[in-house]
């Protein structure tokens, strides 16, 4: 049969045509009014998309460049921050700070869950100077509660600086980072946004700008304050990945359009949207008598997976590349072998998924032959939780704060608009 490649990974994800063509349309120079206006665009428009009154400065590296750039320019040598780690993308914030002389306190949970909020309260010193975290660990399929920290933070009385590495979290999860008190906001393009990699954004708190006047750690390139003195004459302080800036502008033109023309709406969409697939995907795993990775704070970013007792994950990876040409990730470090992970960020649909799972199913039942295992039970299970979502019920779904999961959601729409 004709197989049709197909990314199901978190990152890079599957590309949207009308960025693609963009892209290619890109023969601009960079030192144009008409790149100004295009940079100009993107900016506001990243601005409605995460949802902020802050600047969003836009960086060309992937997304740890803007990790860096966070560490570099909030801390000083000897200062201590406190790094909230439960995975392989919290492990390079303690790799970040260590690297540029931070004294770094970690609380770290278990691969597969989320941190214990007394711990962390436990750990929060009076001098600790930032906490950093992620929003989505992406290596797990961990969802961590981002406004129970910011809130702890308050609570604490504590001037810690609140960044948050939300690159697989944004498009997946509702932030408020005005109203929440988030000073550093990440992103990075080849996650929801629909582009190749190549880009990493950051939205910047006033706070977070203060703190940057009086840090001593060195930075050239990744040197926040020039990039937005720049910014706001149109441009960027050095030679940008301009093909990538368009195909970003046109994406963000889609992601609009999925709220009538209303970014903010269309993040809510899309947010929506990684729900339903990661939502489908899960209950198809139940059925089929699989077990979830992270059962009890799932991201809807990515769904990690157990392999059956005695099966190398690897095996599900390399049957859906060689049968169906879908390519899904294995576990990192540590989890490799254990577990695989299929993607829900950006433009994924009802398509997509359920054609994986069908796919899934025929891996294990026809190529694996696992006992207890039939065809249609994960079909059935995902195509049941379609049919009868309620996207209304599923945001009242408990976080680990004791609030709604999607607390802020409405509030946030309502805030943009
Ligand atoms: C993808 C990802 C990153 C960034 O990785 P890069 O390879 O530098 O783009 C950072 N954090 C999380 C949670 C991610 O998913």
């Amino acid at each position: 049969m004709i197989r049709k490649t197909r990314l199901f990974t978190p990152g890079p994800t599957p590309l949207l045509p009308a960025a693609q063509f963009a892209m290619a349309a890109a023969d601009i120079h960079h030192r144009t009014a008409e790149f100004r206006a295009l940079y100009q665009r993107v900016l506001d428009q990243l601005k409605l998309f995460v949802g902020t009154k802050n600047d969003v400065l836009l960086l060309s590296s992937s997304g740890t460049g803007a990790m860096e750039a966070a560490v570099s320019n909030l801390t000083s040598p000897g200062d201590r921050v406190l790094v909230l780690s439960a995975g392989k993308f919290g492990e390079r914030w303690t790799a970040l700070g260590k690297a540029f002389g931070c004294e770094v306190d970690v609380v770290s949970a278990p691969y597969g869950h989320t941190f214990s909020l007394e711990e962390v309260r436990k750990a929060l010193k009076i001098e600790t100077r930032a906490i950093f975290m992620q929003a989505t660990e992406t290596s797990t399929g961990v969802r961590h509660c981002v406004p129970a920290i910011a809130d702890l933070i308050k609570s604490a009385n504590s001037n810690a600086l609140l960044v948050v590495d939300a690159i697989t979290g944004l498009g997946t999860t509702h932030f408020d980072m005005d109203g929440w008190g988030v000073d550093v906001l990440i992103g990075g393009s080849q996650k929801a946004v629909m582009i190749p990699p190549g880009l990493a954004y950051l939205a910047v708190s006033d706070k977070a700008w203060e703190a940057m006047e009086i840090s001593l750690n060195p930075r050239y390139y990744f040197d926040l304050r020039k990039e937005r003195k720049n910014a706001h004459k149109g441009e960027s302080a050095y030679t940008p990945a301009v093909a990538l800036i368009a195909g970003l502008g046109a994406a963000l033109d889609y992601i609009a359009q999925q709220g009538g023309g209303d970014l903010a709406a269309g993040r809510a969409a899309l947010v929506e949207n990684a729900e339903t697939c990661a939502e489908m995907t899960r209950a198809a795993i139940a059925a089929m008598g699989l077990k979830l990775y992270a059962p009890d704070a799932p991201a809807a970013a990515v769904t990690a997976v157990l392999s059956p007792e005695g099966i190398d994950s690897g095996v599900f990876v390399k049957e859906l590349k060689s049968r169906f040409a879908a390519v899904i990730t294995n576990g990192q470090g540590e989890m490799k072998g254990k577990i695989f992970r299929i993607a829900h960020l950006g433009f994924f649909d009802y398509m997509d998924t359920i054609s994986l799972i069908g796919a899934l199913e025929h891996i294990a039942v026809s190529v694996l032959k696992l006992p207890g295992f039939q065809f249609g039970q994960a079909l059935t299970a995902a195509q049941k939780v379609f049919a009868q979502r309620d996207p209304q019920a599923a945001a009242k779904r408990e976080c680990q704060c004791g609030r709604e999961v999607s607390h802020c959601a409405r509030k946030t729409a309502a805030v943009t608009a």
